[in-house]
């Protein structure tokens, strides 16, 4: 490889297919399609946007995504099932982008599998990934196949299948370490081996992939070592949300390989197609739509990641940035003013902060959160970015509101019990309201909001936060709710905390419908002879 042609390096995001079954995490319709417009607009070459025979709702998003997008690839998952097959090849149907869209197939291949849950021997295994591979080639000429829990294959094993599933017409093989076992020397010298083993994969550029979860905390060390040893393309997911522990975090290799990647540097010889710059509004879009917070030292995206405390770094800092500081806040797309948007504001600067805030919205939407946005100006004094995306968010979540809060009223004191009455709006428009009583204010519009909804859970953590500073701020209400065993998350927003607070506890009831639907198809699919569980530990 010469210095001044640095090899592609393919990045496939896998945010809406491994980061959605992060456990808490679901995303609706709406939701799942504004992520991929932002990871097109980042640069990511493949994403993948679900699993199709899970449910009917992964289904039709992975079909309006494959509509939509011009110039990612969308990929859809499937098991080594026929009917999966057919099912990822009809959701990409109509996909104009990546050749017709990619089917990436899976089929396990370490013993512990083999033995334990396929009950295959395998040279069964090959058999079936190879007709797999077929079958999805009939769809598309774009087509991914992984050995699951690949880093605990036999090296052997894992050549005769690549070499199988190739000549069957797979173009890229990804090696995953699905269960975050590896570490980076040895997950490197897999790499290599099977290069070395199979001069074709060059001859026929065939691309081999990382997918590494981070239960030892080595996903990205492990991906980048794969990079070295010459892996093509690496799977990740914004602010590193997965299974478990999570996936490699994307912003992570790709500012890795940047920041050293300049012509002296360590990594010279790769670069990527990202945008850099929409890293960070991904990242908060991400994390507020999940629900999942990104923890404050997180490298690149956290809170901490650009803060200097110490009086001697900020004086080097002014100095020279770079006496302390190995990359500049705005290549990853940080805001260097937060202070945006008073009441005097016009639509015209409203949608260019939206614009900037990495958020792309229709007329009607706009006219949407204009509406709000009057509002809150009206409320408080200075509106912020974290104000703004609030509001974008909870646009973007009245998609699956099922039941929407129109009013409550409550009653509290030290000497009184807590009332309170709660009127919800359905999603056939008509308001149902009822008392409740508790130990305070929040509490009792929960009872109230538990009778006119019936979905009965139990409430496991509450947190509380000021969206911005001063006294006007708003403030943030998180809740983790428990329903049947299943951990739900909830997101509220409002100048009035209680208001916040019940916003919250219906984000995660309404939550819950979407998830259970899921359930239902999950729980089908589970139900017949199929050995292979869809929705156990994949890729
Ligand atoms: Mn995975």
């Amino acid at each position: 490889m010469s210095q001044s042609n640095p090899s592609m390096i393919r990045i496939f995001d896998t945010t809406l297919r491994d980061g959605e079954q992060s456990p808490g995490a679901s995303l609706n319709h709406a939701e799942k399609l504004e992520i991929a417009r932002q990871l097109e607009a980042l640069g990511v070459d493949v994403i993948e946007a679900g699993f199709p025979i899970t449910s009917q709702g992964d289904f039709d998003a992975v079909r309006a995504i494959a509509q939509e997008l011009q110039r990612a690839t969308v990929c859809a998952l499937a098991r080594c099932v026929p009917r999966d097959i057919d099912r990822a090849g009809e959701a990409l149907k109509d996909c104009t982008s990546g050749g017709g869209g990619r089917i990436h197939v899976f089929c396990a291949t370490s013993k512990i599998h083999r033995e334990h849950k396929l009950k295959k021997a395998f040279e069964e295994i090959i058999r079936i990934s190879v007709e797999s591979v077929k079958q999805a080639r009939q769809f598309t000429d774009n087509v991914e196949f992984s050995p699951e829990d690949g880093s605990r294959t036999e090296l052997d094993y894992l050549v005769e299948i690549t070499q199988a599933v190739v000549e069957a017409g797979a173009t890229t093989v990804n090696i995953p370490d699905t269960v975050g076992y590896a570490v980076p020397a040895e997950y490197g010298h897999i790499f290599s081996y099977v290069r070395q083993k199979l001069p074709m994969l060059d001859q026929r550029d065939i691309y081999l992939s990382a997918h590494c979860h981070n239960d030892l905390g080595l996903a990205v060390a492990n991906s980048l070592s794969a990079v070295q040893n010459g892996c093509r393309q690496v799977e990740c997911t914004i602010n590193g949300i997965g299974e478990r522990a999570g996936n490699a975090a994307l912003e992570e290799i790709v500012m890795a390989l940047r920041t050293r990647g300049s012509a002296e540097d360590y990594f010279r010889e790769f670069t990527t197609r990202i945008n850099s710059k929409k890293i960070y509004p991904l990242s908060r879009m991400v994390s507020s739509l999940t629900g999942l917070q990104v923890q404050r030292n997180k490298a690149i995206v956290g809170q901490n990641a650009f803060a200097h405390e110490a009086g001697i770094h900020q004086d080097g800092m002014l100095k020279h940035a770079n006496t302390y500081e190995i990359m500049d806040p705005r290549d990853v797309g940080v805001p260097e003013s937060k202070l945006v948007l008073g009441k005097h504001s016009g639509r015209h600067a409203l949608r260019d902060r939206i614009a900037e805030l990495g958020y792309s919205l229709d007329d009607d939407m706009l006219d949407r959160v204009y509406d709000r946005f009057k509002q809150l100006a009206d409320r408080k004094k200075d509106v912020f970015d974290e104000d703004i995306e609030a509001m974008l968010d909870e646009q973007l979540e009245s998609a699956r509101q099922l039941w929407e809060l129109d009013s409550f009223e409550v009653t509290s004191g030290s000497r009184i019990t807590a009332r309170a009455k709660v009127a919800l709006r359905d999603s056939t428009g008509t308001i149902r309201s009822e008392d409740g009583e508790g130990d305070g204010p929040i509490d009792a519009c929960y009872s109230a909001i538990q009778r006119i909804t019936g979905v009965h859970i139990t409430l496991d953590n509450y947190t509380t936060r000021a969206v911005t500073g001063g006294k006007d701020a708003q403030g943030e209400v998180n809740v983790q709710v428990d329903h049947h065993g299943r951990k739900v998350r909830g997101r509220g927003v409002s100048t009035d905390v209680i208001e916040a607070a019940v916003k919250a506890y219906l984000s995660a009831i309404n939550r819950i419908r979407t998830m259970e639907a899921r359930q239902v198809a999950a729980t089908t699919l589970n139900g017949d002879n199929d050995t292979m569980q869809p929705r156990a530990a994949q890729p």
